[in-house]
């Protein structure tokens, strides 16, 4: 296990910011995360974990400690005859997973192909799109307590699963290092299409009715995603500023129904897109962001909105600081126009968490 120095942050994140890290990990190896807990906890450093950077924002000045970036790959796999499990190491790229679990034949998470980052990050923000969310199959996380050390798997329904959250992402947050996620698929499952998009994709092309195997249609599912998010720019595309970002910036803000009757005040007779699950009314941020005169394509200094998503802020040639003044104006802007506090989705690191 080697320990860097000076290590450029800017280079690990999809957004391309973050100063130098005083000390940084690749951490490979289970077995030796506990060594370097130990000694970061007796020399009382400043610690952080990441790992695909996709979804966390460093700031310029860097980070004054030890920055731990977990790369532990290997899927293990069972079969109890009715399911199928894939216990994932997590530093595994996520991606790649999607793929190997399609390709074995199992629906369940094919609608969340294309997103950069680790298999270990997805429990994090509940990763979510075009109608699945990871909660729907994870069986539970085995993660590592930084302050005791002690190995703790949580079953599903301990990990506290929300729209884009977890009990890692809030209450919990920086308390544990997750270093496996067990999955279970559900054999001969049918996939089902729960995303409009998406479902408006599958039905101009009619091939897709005449696929008769399951995994031929979680096939065709996966690169009818990937070619959504690719008009998007929401795939990873080094040559594509629009995809020099942390994907979504911000999550759509969920109303109860009595803010709801105060922000239709608000809002008098414009047609905002409004989605109600149960007695709860999502907003589309990106209908309030673009409302409030923040466009696709719009530009502050060296950082802006990408012109093919009005959600993703991305890092033209500019800094956190820049990227971080950028959406405190959206922020305040938005508050003052709609009284709705948006809610950024990536995690925002201090100089010594
Ligand atoms: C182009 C683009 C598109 C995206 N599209 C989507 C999307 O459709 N849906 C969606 O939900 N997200 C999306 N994202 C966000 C991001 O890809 C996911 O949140 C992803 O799961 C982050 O993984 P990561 O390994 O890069 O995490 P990192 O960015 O490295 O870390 C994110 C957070 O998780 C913590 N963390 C990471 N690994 C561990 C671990 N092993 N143990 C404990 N904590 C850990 C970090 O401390 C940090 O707080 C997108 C991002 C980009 C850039």
């Amino acid at each position: 296990m080697e320990i860097q120095k000076n290590i450029l942050l800017s280079e690990y994140t999809t957004i391309g910011l973050g100063g130098p890290a005083a000390y940084f990990i690749d951490f490979t190896d289970t077995e030796n995360v506990k060594e370097i807990i130990e000694y970061v906890n007796e020399n009382k450093m400043n610690f952080i974990v990441f790992s695909g950077g996709s979804n966390i924002i460093f700031p310029d000045r860097g980070f004054d400690g030890l920055v731990l970036k977990i790369n532990n790959k290997g899927v293990k796999t069972h079969d109890d005859g009715n399911y199928f499990y894939a216990e994932v190491n997590a530093g595994e790229n996520w991606d790649e997973f999607v793929r190997y679990i399609i390709e074995s034949g199992y629906s369940g998470i094919e609608c969340l192909s294309g997103i950069p980052g680790s298999a270990g990050a997805t429990p994090v923000q509940n990763v979510g799109a075009y109608g699945q969310e990871v909660k729907d199959t994870i069986m539970n996380v085995t993660a590592l307590d930084r302050r005791t050390l002690e190995e703790i798997t949580f079953d599903n329904n301990e990990c506290g699963f929300g729209y884009r959250t977890s009990r890692f992402k809030e209450r919990d947050k920086d308390k544990y290092i997750i270093v496996k996620v067990l999955f279970r698929f559900e054999k001969n499952k049918q996939p089902e299409i729960k995303y409009s998009e998406l479902q408006k994709v599958i039905d101009s092309q009619d091939n897709y009715y005449s696929l008769t195997s399951i995994k031929e249609k979680i096939k065709s599912i996966r690169d009818n995603v990937l070619k959504l998010r690719e008009k998007k720019s929401m795939l990873i595309n080094p040559d594509d500023t629009n995809s020099r970002s942390c994907g979504s910036f911000f999550t759509n803000p969920v109303l109860n129904e009595s803010e709801y009757d105060r922000f239709k005040v608000l809002i008098k007779d414009l047609n905002v897109p409004v989605y109600k699950t149960g007695d709860e009314y999502k907003l589309s941020a990106a209908w309030l962001v673009e409302n409030s005169g923040f466009v696709k394509g719009f530009k502050k200094g060296g950082v802006g909105i990408s012109s093919k998503h009005s959600l993703a802020l991305i890092n033209i040639n500019g800094t956190t600081d820049e990227l971080l003044a950028f959406s405190s104006e959206i922020e305040e802007t938005v508050e003052k126009k709609f009284g709705i506090k948006l809610k950024k989705e990536p995690v925002v690191v201090s100089e010594n968490s």
